[in-house]
C-alpha cells in the first residue's frame, strides 16, 4: 500500500475576541491541547485561514478558557483572517520566512505618514506578517506620523510623530507566504492611505470600543448576526431587524460602534448626519436620503447609520417646518420600503429619545432600542487603555487612578483628555527641539513620555 502524502496536521476552532489591551500584538491565545495536536509550543507562529489567511504567534489561553475551544484574536486579525467571532478558522503549523522586501502604507483614511521605514522595521521587528494584512504598531512604540491633533503638529513645525498607534497595511511582502522582518530586510512606507483589497475595513473594530461588553453582545445579536448569516433568519421565518435606536448622550461611542458593527459584520457604511442633511435646499434633503438608500441596498450588507435622528425627524405635532414633515415621511417610505431580503439594518443615534416622531418607533420601523449610557469607572479604564495603546507612558502613569477621577467623563472626553496630555509632553520637550530643521532628533523622541504630570496638568485644562 502506497504511503499516504504526509498531510499538514489541521485544527479547527471557533473564533472568539481578545481583550482589549492585548490587541494589536500579533498573538492568538489557543488550546494547549490545539497546540500540542499542531505540534506547536507558546511564541510559535501559526497560520489561520478562514475566508483569508493570516499568521500569528502563539500564546497560551486565558485561566478561565481551560478547556474551552476557541481561538482568541484581535479584532484586526478578525479582520486579517476574514473571520468574525463565532466562525470557525483552520489552524496550522508554518515556517516563517526571513523577508527580502516589506511595503507598508497607511490603513486610515486622512493618514499621511512620512519618512522612517526605519522606526517600521523596529516596531514590526520579529512580527509574522502576511501581505493583505492590515497591523498595528502596539506597546510602547512610536513611529513618524500624522495622526496627531493639528495643534501638536504645529507646534512641532516638522514631520509629525505620533503618540498613539497607528493602522498599517501590508501592501506586499516576498517572499510569498507568511515572513517576518530582519535586520536585511528592505523596509518601505508609501505615504498615503490604501484600501485593502479582499480585506474588511479596519479603522475600528470591538476592541477600539470601551466599557460597551453589554452593548456590544446587544448589537451583534441584533445586527451582526441578521448581517452575517440572512439564511439563518430566513429559514427560520424571522425577520431580522430593520432598525436599531441608540440612545446614550453624545460622546459616548454611538457612532464609533456603529462602525465597529459595520466593520465586523463585513457590511458597508453610510452615514447620515442628522443636522448636516437637514440644512439642504428644498428638495435636496429627501434626494440624498433616497440617494443613500439607493446605494445601500445595491451595496448590501450595508448599515445605514443616522447620527442625531432627533433632528431630522422630531415629533410631527411639535413641528412647524414644512421640511421636517417631508423628510420624515421620506424615511419612513424608504424604511417600509425596504424589500423584506434586502440585507440592509438601519441604526439610528440620539439623545433625546422621547423627541423623535413615534411613528419612527413602530414595528419593522426603529423597534429595537439599545441605551448606552455614561461609563462607569472600569469603563473609563478600559477606555483610558484604548487611547494609550501605543503611547510611551511613564512609570508613574495609574490607569486605575485616572479612571477614579474622572467621574462622569464620556469616552470622548476620555479621548481629549489622552490627547491633551500628550500636547503636555510635547510641551515639555519643545526646548530640546530645533524647529528650523524640522526633524525630532531620535534621543530625545526615545526618552518622551507622557506621565502622571502630564495626565494631571491636562485634567486641569
Ligand atoms: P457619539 O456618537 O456617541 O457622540 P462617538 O462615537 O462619535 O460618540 O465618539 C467620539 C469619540 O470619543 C470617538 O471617536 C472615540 O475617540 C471616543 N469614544 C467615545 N466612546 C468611546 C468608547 N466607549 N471607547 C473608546 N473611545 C470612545
Amino acid at each position: 500500500m502506497a504511503d499516504a502524502p504526509v498531510k499538514e496536521k489541521q485544527v479547527k476552532l471557533q473564533v472568539a475576541t481578545l481583550r482589549a489591551e492585548e490587541s494589536g500584538a500579533g498573538i492568538a491565545r489557543i488550546p494547549r491541547t490545539a497546540m500540542a495536536e499542531l505540534g506547536v509550543t507558546e511564541g510559535d507562529v501559526i497560520q489561520i485561514s478562514g475566508k483569508r489567511d493570516t499568521a500569528a504567534r502563539v500564546v497560551a489561553p486565558y485561566a478561565e478558557d481551560e478547556g474551552i475551544e476557541v481561538i482568541r484574536l484581535d479584532g484586526l486579525q478578525r479582520a486579517n483572517a476574514g473571520a468574525g467571532a463565532g466562525d470557525m478558522v483552520h489552524l496550522s503549523r508554518v515556517e516563517m520566512r526571513p523577508a527580502t522586501r516589506v511595503v507598508f502604507a497607511p490603513a486610515q483614511e486622512n493618514l499621511r505618514l512620512q519618512g522612517s521605514a526605519n522606526a517600521l522595521k523596529r516596531s514590526f521587528f520579529g512580527r509574522p506578517l502576511v501581505a493583505g494584512d492590515t497591523v498595528a504598531t502596539a506597546g510602547q512604540q512610536r513611529v513618524p506620523a500624522g495622526d496627531m491633533p493639528p495643534q501638536l503638529r504645529q507646534m512641532l513645525n516638522a514631520p509629525a510623530y505620533a503618540l498613539a498607534e497607528v493602522r498599517l497595511l501590508v501592501v506586499s511582502a516576498n517572499p510569498k507566504g507568511v515572513v517576518y522582518i530582519d535586520e536585511s530586510t528592505e523596509v518601505e512606507l508609501l505615504s498615503e492611505y490604501q484600501e485593502p483589497q479582499d480585506a474588511r475595513r479596519t479603522d475600528v473594530t470591538y476592541d477600539d470600543l470601551g466599557g460597551l461588553g453589554d452593548t456590544i453582545n446587544q448589537l451583534r445579536e441584533m445586527v451582526e448576526l441578521p448581517l452575517r448569516y440572512p439564511e439563518l433568519f430566513q429559514r427560520l421565518g424571522v425577520d431580522p431587524p430593520r432598525g436599531v435606536l441608540l440612545h446614550g448622550p453624545p460622546g459616548t461611542g454611538k457612532t464609533r460602534l456603529a462602525r465597529a458593527v459595520a466593520n465586523e459584520s463585513d457590511a458597508q457604511f453610510f452615514l447620515i448626519n442628522g443636522p448636516e442633511i437637514m440644512g439642504s435646499a428644498y428638495g435636496e434633503s429627501e434626494k440624498r436620503l433616497r440617494e443613500i438608500f439607493e446605494a445601500a441596498t445595491k451595496a448590501a450588507p450595508s448599515i445605514v447609520f443616522i447620527d442625531e435622528i432627533d433632528s431630522i425627524a422630531p415629533k410631527r405635532g411639535q413641528v412647524t417646518g414644512e421640511a421636517e414633515k417631508r423628510i420624515v415621511a421620506q424615511l419612513l417610505t424608504l424604511m417600509d420600503g425596504l424589500e423584506p431580503r434586502t440585507n440592509l439594518v438601519v441604526i439610528a443615534a440620539t439623545n433625546r429619545p422621547d423627541a423623535i416622531d413615534e411613528a419612527l418607533r413602530r414595528p419593522g420601523r426603529f423597534d429595537r432600542e439599545i441605551v448606552i449610557g455614561v461609563p462607569d469607572e472600569s469603563g473609563r479604564r478600559e477606555i483610558l487603555a484604548i487611547h494609550t495603546r501605543g503611547m510611551p507612558l511613564g512609570e508613574d502613569v495609574d490607569l486605575g487612578e485616572l479612571a477614579r477621577t474622572t467621574f462622569g467623563f464620556v469616552g470622548a472626553d476620555m479621548a481629549a483628555l489622552t490627547r491633551e496630555a500628550a500636547i503636555e509632553a510635547v510641551r515639555r520637550i519643545m526646548p530640546k527641539l530645533n524647529l528650523e530643521e524640522g526633524t525630532i532628533p531620535p534621543e530625545v523622541l526615545a526618552e518622551l513620555r507622557v506621565t502622571r504630570d502630564d495626565f494631571l496638568n491636562a485634567l486641569k485644562r
